[in-house]
């Protein structure tokens, strides 16, 4: 037998079940060795029926007592029970749906069971539990692998398929030098595969999981730092003289020292010749607007326009006016695209992007349109990353090769502008290196001063008027106030306790609050209406905005200082933070209230979070426990490879580990050509190889 042995060489596996393993992927004895269980049941223990622990699985040897007899419970359900026996106690065993156990049990012989011993009533009972003759256990004794399955394929089956394979193949050779196992305490890899598999305890297992996960972790790091170094070398728009010291003192506040750290980072890489791609993350209301706006004047100072993209019309306008106020004081001119502009407004910002006279555009995904031209292109920067694929960040950057500046010799084929994106989403350094992988990253990791944190309360319906009161007497005092509700179209299941928004509305326009001035925008309202109704509340013009998530991200009116969330626990625990952050954004005291009946006590562990920090890099790491990164890894399209073995939630350890001897061993090769890394370099490939042409 060698890896390449097709599968219908194995005993037991005919042309059915052959086409049932190729459904998973499996085609020959090197596959099986390849495919990893996704759990394991510890079948260690063996007790007597009497002497089993109740509730947990256990192995319990048995002599079947009587013929099993099959009983039709109604159409489509049917149970096989027999009696068993050991020399402590009886108990009736019963197997759903298992009609063909009939043949396949007979009185007399005996039998290991492993499952959970139940208690019914005084008697003792065991519900489909795996079992196999207790004259030939093969999975008895041991920690058994349990392999994600299909149709036709049991777990038994296919971990007989995989020991065999083991036994029969030669020892998977080693791929890591031994230098490098030793110094990074690595398990071999023969002994590996073999734990992964069938290990002999909880040691074994974890050394064979380790070894895997820093695998894993090792090529994915370098091939992201390999990416970056790529990249580095391509061409950009460079601005040699960058310096944005000039334009600090025409901004109406002064900087905080970690918005400073980031322009200056930012600064350094427009400076250098290679493009810069810059993540810029801080937490909601840490100021990242003006990092973006310095880095547009150092362009304008270059003689470059700039471009950012927001993902709702919303925030585009928003920006829109923001940024006009910061860079009017540098006589920078600003200008605005989104969708729902009429075709004459579009024509005239299309016709000064091409001119130059827009130095920078602020839009939707409008700029990726066909006919968005520029003169020159130096500058692209994303709001709310996480709200974007690659793609798009990628189709905006190659506007920068329209060649739009006839003075300008045609664009180098590789040649990229200079990209900074800007996100809320705070993650730890160590994984952002993973999600973001190929950007830089600058943290702002510091609040502008005189902020008092947002104080968080939970309540439940009961306090529903005194709630209305607080609302009231916020306006009273000149504040503002958000309402939010979750949308109708956000409810697919149709709860019926989620108030449709209208019908929220109305209800707090005539019948809470018709002395107040109540506003409402949502996703489903006319770009126009929703641009109304934001500008009258952001002018005070309405005192309470009635709204869905769509202020979710980045609306900034320092004015407001409540804002209330209903069915609160709808909502993972980041966007909760955003939405807070909301208020809180000028010197008043604000205040966020969440509304949930939900009495789950995860639900309320959960929501207890908020009410206890407003950190945003602890929410984001209780968010990160509770849903996992693959959020953040569906959410960005990356075309990242898959991890098989490491769980970047809980091998935090060993991903740091990983990523410095990654950065060593760059250090020593920078693009890996030295002969003995051939072989590394190949598993980077291997590994990105669903995207093959970024390594060609
Ligand atoms: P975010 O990082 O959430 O995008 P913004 O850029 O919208 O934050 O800034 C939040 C608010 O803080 C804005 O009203 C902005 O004008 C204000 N701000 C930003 N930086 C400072 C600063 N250094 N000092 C005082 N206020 C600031
Ligand atoms: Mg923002």
């Amino acid at each position: 037998m060698d890896v390449s042995t097709p599968l219908t060489d194995f005993p037991g596996v005919g042309e059915v079940r052959a086409k049932a393993l190729a459904r998973l992927g499996l085609h020959t004895a090197g596959d099986l060795v390849g495919y990893f269980p996704r759990s394991y049941e510890d079948r260690r223990e063996r007790c007597t029926i009497a002497g089993a622990p109740l509730d947990q699985p256990v192995c319990v040897e048995v002599m079947l007592a009587e013929e099993p007899r099959l009983m039709n419970i109604r159409r489509g359900l049917d149970v096989t029970r027999m009696k068993v026996v050991d020399h402590t106690s009886a108990m009736l065993v019963s197997f759903f749906n298992q009609g063909y156990l009939r043949q396949a049990l007979h009185r007399g012989e005996e039998y290991i069971l492993y499952g959970k011993v139940e208690l019914v009533g005084n008697h003792r009972q065991m519900t489909n539990p795996h079992f196999e003759p207790a004259a030939r256990p093969r999975f008895t004794g041991r920690i058994m692998p349990v392999y994600p399955l299909t149709a036709g394929i049991t777990n038994h089956l296919l971990a007989g398929l995989v020991e065999r394979a083991l036994e029969e193949l030669p020892p998977v050779e080693e791929s890591l030098p031994e230098a490098f196992r030793a110094r990074h305490r690595l398990a071999g890899a023969a002994e590996s595969y073999r734990a992964i598999h069938f290990p002999e305890d909880e040691e074994a297992l974890e050394a064979a999981r380790r070894r895997f996960a820093f695998e894993e972790l090792f090529y994915l790091s370098l091939g992201l730092a390999l990416l970056r170094e790529r990249r580095s070398r391509g061409a950009g728009p460079s601005f040699p003289e960058a310096d944005p010291t000039g334009f600090y003192g025409l901004l109406p506040f002064s900087l905080t020292a970690a918005q400073r750290r980031a322009t200056e980072e930012a600064a350094a890489d427009l400076r250098s010749p290679r493009p810069m791609n810059r993540l810029v993350q801080g937490d909601v209301g840490s100021g990242k607007t003006a990092v973006a706006a310095a880095c547009a004047w150092m362009a304008r100072q270059a003689g470059w326009q700039s471009a950012m993209m927001a993902p709702t019309e919303l925030l585009a306008q928003q920006h829109f006016h923001t940024l006009t106020a910061l860079l009017e004081p540098a006589h920078m001119t600003v200008g605005l695209l989104t969708g729902s502009m009429r075709a004459a407004e579009k024509r005239k910002v299309l016709s000064a992007l091409q001119s130059g006279d827009i130095h920078l555009v602020v839009g939707t995904h409008a700029l990726l349109s066909q006919g968005v031209e520029f003169r020159r292109l130096g500058l692209v920067i994303t709001d709310e990353q996480h709200r974007f694929g690659v793609e798009q960040r990628a189709a905006l950057a190659a506007k920068a090769n329209t060649p739009g500046d006839p003075a300008d010799a045609a664009p180098e084929e590789n040649f990229s502008p200079n990209v900074l994106v800007m996100s809320a989403t705070p993650i730890p350094r160590t994984l952002a290196l993973i999600i973001y992988g190929d950007l830089d990253v600058s943290v702002i990791d510091e609040l502008p001063p005189g902020r008092k944190p947002v104080q968080t309360f939970l309540i439940g319906e009961s306090k529903r008027q005194r709630l209305y009161g607080f609302v009231r007497a916020q306006v009273q005092e000149g504040r503002q106030v958000y309402l939010v509700c979750p949308a109708v179209e956000e409810n697919p299941d149709g709860a019926w306790d989620l108030k449709a928004v209208n019908e929220y509305a109305r209800v707090l326009r005539e019948e809470v609050f018709p002395d107040l001035r109540v506003g409402l925008v949502h996703g489903k309202l006319k770009a126009r209406d929703k641009e109304a109704a934001m500008a009258a509340f952001t002018a005070g013009e309405t005192d309470v905005l009635v709204s869905t998530t769509v202020i979710e991200v980045g609306v900034d009116v320092p004015n407001a200082s409540l804002i209330v969330i209903e069915n609160a626990d709808r909502y993972g625990l980041s966007q909760l933070h955003q939405l807070r952050g909301r208020v809180g954004r000028g010197q008043h005291q604000s205040w966020c209230i969440l509304v949930s009946d939900n009495r789950s006590p995860d639900t309320r562990a959960r929501l207890k979070v908020l009410t206890e920090t407003t950190d945003g890099f602890k929410i984001a790491e209780e968010d990160l426990k509770l849903r996992g990164p693959g959020d953040f890894f569906g959410a960005r399209q990356h075309g990242l490879p898959a991890l098989r073995v490491a769980d970047l939630n809980t091998d935090t350890r060993v991903l740091k580990e990983a990523q410095e001897a990654a950065a060593g061993l760059l250090a020593e090769d920078p693009d890996l050509s030295r002969p003995e890394h051939r072989p590394l370099l190949e598993r980077v490939r291997r590994l990105f190889d669903q995207d093959p042409d970024r390594f060609n």
